[in-house]
C-alpha cells in the first residue's frame, strides 16, 4: 500500500499544521498521525497546485468543523499520491497537474523578468560599447539647444583662463565678420575669439564658441584660407559633432546624467579636459568639409582656400600642426574637397578685402 506524507491543517490543530501519513483505502483517504486518524471521502476532495512554482499540491475538503487542507510538499510524495489514487480522484489530480504546469510557467516568466531587470544596466553598457557612435548620436538628440548652451558655457568657462584671448583688434574683427557671414540664419548664436597662441589651431565648441589661434592666422596666405577653416569648424557645431564627441568621450556617465537630468553634476566639469583630446572621425570630417563648402558658397566666399590651407598643413614638414590632430587630414579627404569644389562649379564670389599682412603684424607680441 502506497503511503505519502502530508501537512494537515484543520480547525483545532496547530496553526503550523501537523505532519500526517496518507493512504487510500477503499473510497477514502486515510490520514494518520499519533493520536489522530481521519477518513475523508474522495468525492469531497479538491486538488490543486500550490507554492510559488507549483511544486506543492494542496488537497482541500470541507468538514463539519470547517475547511481542512493537506499539503504535499515533495515530488516523491506527489508521485506516491498519484500512483495510489483511485479512479474517483483522477479528474481532480489532472486539474492539479494542469495548475502545476501553469504555475511553473508563470514562475519561470517571473524569474526571466527579474533576470532582465537585473541585467538591464549591463545590457545598456554592452550596447554602448558595441554601438558607441550611434548611442552618442542618440544621446545628443536628447540634449536641447538650451542644455547644449549651458554645457558649452560651462566647458568654455573652464577653458577660458588658459587662453590669452584678444579683447579687440583687426584679427578679431576679421574672424567675427567672416564667421558671421558663414553662419547667417543659424539656430546658434556664435561667439568669436582670437587667442594669442603660436599653435596652428582653431576649435569650435557646443554653445557656439569658436576660437582661432594667432598661429593659424599667421600660417594663412589669404583671408579665404581662414574662411575655409572657419567654415569647416562651424559645421562641427551646426551638425553637433562636438556635442556627440563630448558625450562619446564621457561615455555611460553622460548617459546616466542625461537620464537623471543631472546637469549640475561634476560630470560636465571634466569636459574642458576632454575637449583637447577629442578627435573627429572620418565621417564627421567629411560632413564638416561638405557643409563648410556649402556655407562658403551661401556667403559668397571663394572655396579654394579650404583646400589650399588643409593641403598646406598636410605637406608641412616642420613642427606639429595641432589642427590636424583633432581634424585628421588625408589624401582622400583633400581629393574629395577638390572634387566637390569642381562639381559645384564657379560662382560669383567677392574677394575678402582684409590686409592680412597688417593683421599678422598686429598679432606679433
Ligand atoms: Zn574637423
Amino acid at each position: 500500500m502506497t503511503t505519502f506524507n502530508l501537512q494537515l491543517f484543520a480547525p483545532g490543530l496547530a496553526a503550523a499544521g501537523v505532519g500526517v501519513q496518507g493512504r487510500f483505502v477503499g473510497g477514502r483517504l486515510h490520514l494518520q498521525a499519533e493520536g489522530l486518524s481521519l477518513e475523508i471521502p474522495l468525492t469531497t476532495i479538491r486538488a490543486k497546485a500550490a507554492g510559488f512554482d507549483g511544486r506543492q499540491w494542496l488537497l482541500e475538503w470541507d468538514s463539519a468543523e470547517g475547511l481542512c487542507s493537506a499539503l504535499l510538499q515533495g515530488e516523491a510524495d506527489i508521485q506516491a499520491l498519484r500512483a495510489g489514487a483511485p479512479e474517483q480522484l483522477a479528474g481532480q489530480l489532472q486539474a492539479a497537474r494542469r495548475g502545476e504546469r501553469g504555475q511553473r510557467r508563470r514562475f519561470h516568466m517571473a524569474l526571466l523578468a527579474a533576470g532582465l531587470v537585473l541585467a538591464l544596466p549591463f545590457l545598456v553598457l554592452l550596447l554602448f560599447w558595441l554601438n558607441a557612435e550611434r548611442v552618442a548620436g542618440w544621446a545628443a538628440d536628447q540634449v536641447s539647444l538650451n542644455q547644449e548652451q549651458r554645457l558649452g558655457d560651462m566647458a568654455f568657462a573652464q577653458m577660458r583662463p588658459q587662453l590669452k584671448l584678444l579683447e579687440q583688434g583687426p584679427a578679431l574683427n576679421m574672424v567675427s565678420e567672416i564667421g558671421t557671414r558663414l553662419t547667417a540664419g543659424s539656430r546658434y548664436h556664435y561667439q568669436w575669439f582670437v587667442a594669442q597662441d603660436a599653435q596652428v589651431n582653431a576649435f569650435a565648441m557646443p554653445g557656439a564658441y569658436v576660437v582661432v589661434f594667432s598661429g593659424l592666422i599667421d600660417k594663412a596666405d589669404t583671408p579665404e584660407e581662414i574662411a575655409g577653416v572657419l567654415a569647416h569648424e562651424v559645421q562641427h557645431v551646426e551638425q553637433r559633432h562636438s556635442l556627440k564627441n563630448m558625450l562619446h568621450g564621457l561615455g555611460w556617465r553622460a548617459l546616466l546624467s542625461l537620464a537623471l537630468g543631472d546637469w549640475a553634476g561634476g560630470i560636465w566639469a571634466n569636459m574642458a579636459d576632454q575637449l583637447g583630446s577629442l578627435k573627429f572621425g572620418r565621417d564627421m570630417e567629411r560632413e564638416a568639409d561638405m557643409g563648410g563648402l556649402q556655407a562658403l558658397r551661401r556667403a559668397g566666399i571663394a572655396p579654394q582656400g579650404m583646400a589650399s590651407f588643409f593641403e598646406k598643413m598636410a605637406k608641412q614638414d616642420g613642427g606639429p600642426i595641432e589642427l590636424l590632430s583633432s581634424h585628421p587630414a588625408s589624401d582622400e579627404r583633400l581629393a574629395s574637397i577638390r572634387s566637390a569644389i569642381a562639381e559645384q562649379g564657379a560662382y560669383p564670389a567677392q574677394p575678402l578685402r582684409y590686409d592680412l599682412a597688417a593683421i599678422k603684424a598686429s598679432l606679433k607680441p
